[in-house]
């Protein structure tokens, strides 16, 4: 997500910061998927914290292996960053992106929100340290405090008639996200692609919708050959002009997908949200630094493209 703070000009009231940091407390975990962990945050700081739903992204903070919570010497607005960059490698938290799978206010009245990580092995720390999460772990984050932030990129044209989804295991909180808040009987073809048959979770949504699960070939082919044949087994018709798409996952399939629906499938490309969210062979870190230092071209920021 975008490590700047935006603001919005509310007319007669003082700017507000689309975003800021919160305090996340472990309240449980429960698997939900063969790869799949939910991680149950809560604590005080939540009250303020505003969910835009749909693909809601925000950065989380995760403390190393040999530490307890996060520990972060600045959470002012013009000074983190800096501090952050600044802090021995050994004791800086590792800083990942993540999704609001879903925000909500117990009958209590305490606010709760979940994440689904995905478990893709100990060496990566996201990984390594959701596998280990207890209650009473204490993590950081910079997530919205205004719904209406850039954070949430699904922003099809009301007027869509069909809407075309591809998401990995990474994208698919997001995907089950978005089904949940489409309006009743709109048009949806999706592909879903995870690693196991067991990932293949219930989705609710009250659109029309025909979701197609991916499984790994196995004639071993890879992520991007294994989308793009179940893609042209479905016959591709093409898309109506009112069509909008939306694809997040793994960057190189990412891209795969969308050349298959602006080329063969007609959509306008003008009407195709895409992010990478993770990319083969590079830890988040390393994506960070090539934003950074403009080697690597990306759609917006936290793109992994
Ligand atoms: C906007 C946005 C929203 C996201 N939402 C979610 C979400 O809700 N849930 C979620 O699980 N992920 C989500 N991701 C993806 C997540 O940020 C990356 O998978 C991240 O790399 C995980 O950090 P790590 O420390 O585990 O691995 P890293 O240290 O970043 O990477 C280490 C190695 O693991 C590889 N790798 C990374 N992810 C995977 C994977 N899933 N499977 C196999 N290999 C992998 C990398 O290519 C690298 O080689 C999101 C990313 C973005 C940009």
């Amino acid at each position: 997500m975008t490590v700047t703070t935006d603001t919005a000009d509310t007319g007669d009231t003082p700017a507000v910061a689309h975003f800021r940091f919160f305090t996340f407390d472990v309240l449980r975990t429960r698997r939900i998927g063969h790869s799949f962990l939910r991680v149950t945050f809560g604590g005080e700081s939540l009250r303020e914290f505003r969910s835009g739903g749909y693909d809601q992204s925000l950065s989380l903070f995760l403390p190393l292996p040999h530490q307890e919570h996060t520990v972060l010497l600045s959470t002012d607005e013009d000074t983190w960053f800096g501090a952050w960059r600044e802090m021995p490698e050994e004791e800086r938290p590792v800083m990942r992106s993540y999704t609001v799978r879903e925000q909500r206010r117990t009958a209590e009245g305490a606010d709760e929100v979940d994440i689904d990580f995905v478990l893709h092995g100990d060496a990566s720390p996201a990984s390594h340290w959701a596998g280990r999460a207890r209650a009473g772990s204490r993590i950081m984050a910079i997530g919205p405090a205004v719904a209406e932030n850039k954070s949430v990129r699904f922003q099809p044209d009301p007027a869509a008639d069909t809407l075309f989804m591809y998401a990995d295991e990474t994208a698919l909180p997001a995907a089950a996200a978005i089904l949940e808040r489409l309006p009743a009987g709109q048009k949806v073809k999706a592909w879903f692609q995870v690693p196991h048959a067991d990932d293949r979770i219930a989705l609710e949504t009250p659109a029309d919708a025909d979701v197609a699960w991916v499984l790994p070939s196995e004639s071993g082919a890879g992520r991007a050959d294994t989308v793009l044949a179940a893609l042209r087994a479905d016959a591709p018709e093409r898309a109506s002009e009112g069509a909008y798409a939306w694809i997040a996952g793994e960057a190189g399939t990412v891209r795969a997908v969308r050349r298959h629906f602006v080329q063969e499938r007609g959509i306008d490309r003008r009407a195709v949200r895409f992010t990478g969210y993770w990319r083969l062979g590079a830890s988040e870190e390393q994506l960070l630094l090539e934003a950074y230092t403009g080697k690597a071209p990306s759609e917006d920021p936290d793109s992994a493209l």
